[in-house]
């Protein structure tokens, strides 16, 4: 019966999921280790296992040659993804292997209000990434496309991008009529909390929040394995949690949010407000002259790593999780911010003493968390291994904006 068949196929790739996530927490381990964990039976793990390393997505571990009980690990490097993030002016692009270590990286300027445009470009990024790296690409399992925004990740639409303007477009579609693979889209916050729980300083929780902070502030929220999205997408807006009654004025039209105080363009506007010394100072200005101990650039910075505090706290109270993991360009400013990050953390973050970790922010962080996107689904097993990238539809792409039914949906 077709209900039975589907419980049946269900349950098989839920006991592959089980089984792959161990592995990918523990690294290497011995089949019956896996069977403690995941309370499968002894005999269903060796099945199971079998099937996975004759697909080649495990491997015996090589260093254990001889043994009688050898461990498993997971094998990165048979599958790739491709991970894109956008900007308001460029596509940032990887190739990776499983694990998102990053083989190849390209960028190509676009301006991101175009939709289209972006499609276009996204494809060719992709195209040139798969020519530059030599991959074959029936190996690449697709295209994660990390941006600002809200997005409805299930149908790969872009709700609302108040950044780059752009209203229900489903460029999941899009891109993969130009190029002929699945594409997963989701808020870049998002995948870059996902990339460090799956492979990140989140590795080995079951619940990860990870703040960025730059040109805005987002967070992104991963429970039991999974990006926690809110009912339309929205979650994790974090940058407008007001953190002062009748402060400052925030680019939504309110006052006294996070992002206000905090957003690099935030920083850069408050020491214009001390003196007109300072009115085509940049970011990177500010920074310089913290360093070279400014009083007013120093000023403005504690002030801003105050709020940060208040903003963690605050994610940390209402969540509760695991990992919290702090991000973005933004973290530049952190010798500055420190000292009334941590103070107003400590004095309003509930329960035990807690830790942020922060990243080490480096010009791959939001790729390899697009990038993510696909392992992601590839070690779901909602897509089939080896599947064959979808064929480019032909005709006419339909018009961009208020298009729902869609002829293609990326899960
Ligand atoms: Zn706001």
């Amino acid at each position: 019966m077709p209900r039975h068949a589907t419980n049946a196929g269900t349950s098989r790739a839920l006991n592959r999921r089980l089984i792959v996530n161990e592995i990918r927490r523990a690294g290497s381990i011995a089949r019956s280790e896996l069977a403690d964990l995941t309370g499968l039976s002894g005999a269903a793990v060796t099945f199971i296992t079998s099937e996975l390393i004759e697909e080649g997505l495990l491997r015996e571990d090589p260093d254990s040659a001889g043994q009688r009980r050898r461990p498993l690990s997971l094998n990165y490097s048979n599958h790739f993804a491709i991970g894109i993030k956008l900007t308001e002016t460029e596509l940032q692009g990887v190739l990776t292997d499983l694990s998102t270590t990053v083989i190849a990286r390209q960028r190509r300027a676009v301006d991101a209000h175009q939709p289209e445009q972006v499609a276009t470009a996204c494809a060719e990024l992709a195209l040139e990434l798969i020519a530059q790296s030599g991959t074959p690409v029936s190996r690449v399992s697709g295209i994660g496309l990390a941006l600002p925004g809200i997005v409805d990740a299930r149908q790969g639409i872009v709700t609302e991008s108040g950044r780059i303007g752009w209203h229900y477009v489903p460029v999941a579609r899009l891109i993969a009529e130009k190029a002929g693979l699945r594409v997963w889209v989701d808020n870049d916050v998002n995948a870059f909390a996902l990339g460090e729980h799956l492979f990140g300083l989140g590795r080995q929780a079951q619940s990860v929040a990870a703040m960025t902070i730059g040109r805005g502030v987002g967070a992104g929220l991963v429970v039991n394995g999974g990006i926690f999205r809110g009912h339309r997408g929205g979650a994790g807006e974090v940058g407008h949690i007001p953190i002062a009654i009748d402060g400052r004025l925030c680019e939504c039209g309110r006052h006294g949010c996070l992002e206000a105080y905090v957003s690099e363009q935030s920083i850069v506007k408050q020491l214009h407000e001390r003196s007109d010394d300072y009115r085509k100072c940049s970011a990177d200005d500010v920074l310089a002259l913290a360093q070279s101990g400014n009083f007013d650039a120093l000023a403005v910075l504690d002030r801003a790593g105050g709020g940060l505090g208040r903003g963690l706290a605050a994610l940390v109270n209402m969540f509760d999780p695991e990992v919290l993991v702090l991000g973005g360009e933004g973290v530049r400013f952190l010798p500055y911010f420190k000292k009334a990050m941590t103070g107003e953390f400590e004095r309003l973050a509930f329960g035990e003493k807690r830790r942020i970790d922060v990243h080490e922010w480096n010009d791959d962080a939001w790729t390899r968390g697009a990038a993510g996107l696909v392992v992601q689904q590839f070690f779901n097993f909602d897509v089939p291994p080896g599947a064959s990238p979808i064929r480019a539809a032909e005709g006419e792409a339909e018009p961009v904006g208020e298009t729902l039914e869609l002829s293609y949906r990326p899960l």
